[in-house]
């Protein structure tokens, strides 16, 4: 069990379909990486909990805001944090979005192509820009690597297209992919960024800040086989320890670094207390018959990540009849709004009736800012903080 009691204890007492986030247990998991990694500060990525007093929470232990668009960056802004704790770690821009953005006082910007530092030099100038290096995505359930990012050789253009346009280059990013499961992602990317700034120090491109991105893993999320995920984190602060000295040392320039977390800080701090719509047993084409058990929510509020994912589920009040293997799905019309099926069952009580409540753990990370404006009449969850007083 990684939850506190307190989000239990607020599940068990729930009379609504509702997402508890723990704050308490936000802060701590903030505390645990800041003395995991002396040094690193954090720029928390908003969409993974888009929520003002998770923000807050964050905010007020020193952490700073990755925002992706103008709407992002006035939500970092509401919680206070000074203006140099947000950066637009979006490279997708219009020149709107890097105007309004500017307007608002942001300095930071992340890119990754000389048309988008042509923009910026020309609607925020003076403005420092950090280049984003694409990743294989290789070892994370969520690759990101097509759609972000640039090759070192670009980088190496970019940054001088942005010294030569009146810029501030100021920095290097990465994102290794999503709920990252292997160490060996980061070193690789480490490995790429410290030959990355020997060359830009010859170019006389002096960095002061290197960006490590997101992609550290959540611990209590199953694969969509049902399997622990159980990431090796102690392997991969390791990896990130060294890589910064090393890193740090051969600098031509003092650096800080950075970190862009989203799930880590949040996915196992988030709960939903759901009902069971219906336990059902269909003959399928194929002959044979399969349960399935469909819950009050599903893909559209709350589990969007369940094509990928089995987030844990405890059915309160079944802990011991008999359990009987069923495919896990939302309430929509949606054939999507399910768990992959093939890849594994999951254990359910053959006694489940519809309204028994259903506990879904894990579910913190990406699951409010995924939520559609109520897809076939079922609505966003409503959301409760707990703790966090302090
Ligand atoms: C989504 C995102 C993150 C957070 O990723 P996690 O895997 O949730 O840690 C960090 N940085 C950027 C630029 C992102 O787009």
């Amino acid at each position: 069990m990684r939850e506190g009691t307190a989000i239990r204890a607020a599940l068990a007492d729930a009379t609504d379909d509702r997402i508890f986030f723990d704050l308490d247990g936000i802060a701590a998991q903030y505390a645990k990486l800041i003395s995991e990694l002396p040094g690193i500060q954090v720029r928390f990525a908003m969409k993974a909990c888009p929520v003002d007093e998770v923000l807050d929470c964050l905010a007020r232990r020193g952490a700073g805001f990755d925002a992706a668009s103008p709407r992002e960056i006035e939500q970092a802004i509401r919680t206070g944090v000074p203006l140099d704790r947000i950066h637009y770690g979006n490279t997708i821009k219009s020149d709107e979005n890097i105007a309004d953005a500017y307007r608002m006082g942001i300095r930071d910007f992340a890119t990754d192509s000389v048309e988008d530092v042509a923009a910026i030099a020309r609607l925020a100038p003076g403005a420092r820009v950090f280049c984003r290096l694409a990743t294989s995505g290789d070892g994370a359930l969520w690759g990101l690597s097509q759609k972000f990012g640039c090759s070192a050789d670009d980088a190496v253009r970019v940054l001088e297209a942005a010294r030569a346009a009146g810029l501030t280059p100021s920095g290097l990013s990465v994102h290794v992919g999503s709920q990252q499961m292997t160490s060996e992602a980061w070193q690789s990317a480490l490995d790429e960024l410290a030959d990355l700034v020997a060359v830009l120090n010859e170019r006389g491109i002096l960095l002061d800040t290197v960006n490590l991105g997101g992609g550290l893993p959540a611990l209590g999320c199953l694969d969509k086989h049902g399997r622990p995920l159980d990431p090796p984190l102690d392997k991969i602060f390791a990896v990130l320890r060294e890589g910064m000295q090393r890193l740090g040392e051969q600098s031509a320039s003092p650096l800080e670094f950075l970190m862009e977390p989203g799930r880590h800080l949040v996915a196992d701090h988030g709960a939903i207390r759901a009902r069971v719509s219906r336990l059902s047993a269909r003959r399928q084409r194929d002959g044979e018959r399969q349960h399935w058990l469909y819950l009050s929510c599903g893909k559209f509020n709350g589990l969007y990540e369940m094509d990928e994912l089995q987030y844990r589920l405890e059915f309160p009040g079944h802990a011991g009849g008999r359990y009987v293997p069923a495919v896990i799905a939302g309430p929509t019309c949606d054939s999507d709004d399910a768990y992959d099926y093939e890849a594994g069952l999951v254990q359910v009580p053959e006694g489940a009736a519809s309204g028994d409540p259903v506990w879904v753990h894990s579910c913190g990370a990406y699951a409010v800012g995924y939520t559609t404006q109520g897809f076939n009449g079922f609505d966003p969850l409503p959301y409760t903080c707990i703790g966090g007083s302090k």
